[in-house]
């Protein structure tokens, strides 16, 4: 496997893709043999990880946005308590 063929393998598992077992299997030995690969792995493993606390973040303050005005007031009185 070359190093283009790894990144789209790798792009495409962390796009939510699957991988088929033969890709998978190429894509692991190359991974075992090439340092770039690896770093790039441990890249797309902190932007999908980072999406996903985004996403937390944006769900909750959505949540927040749709509590009546005394609720939040009294949240952000609790808050400035602590
Ligand atoms: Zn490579």
């Amino acid at each position: 496997m070359k190093c283009s063929e790894a990144s789209v393998a790798l792009s495409k598992q962390y796009d939510g893709g699957q991988l088929s077992l033969s890709e998978k299997k190429h894509l692991d030995e190359h991974l075992a043999v090439c340092l770039p690969c690896r770093n790039f792995k441990s890249q797309l493993q902190e932007i999908t990880q980072e999406l996903n606390s985004e996403s937390e973040i944006s769900k909750s303050s959505a949540n927040q946005d749709q509590l009546p005005q005394s609720t939040k007031d009294k949240l952000s009185q609790k808050l400035d308590k602590k």
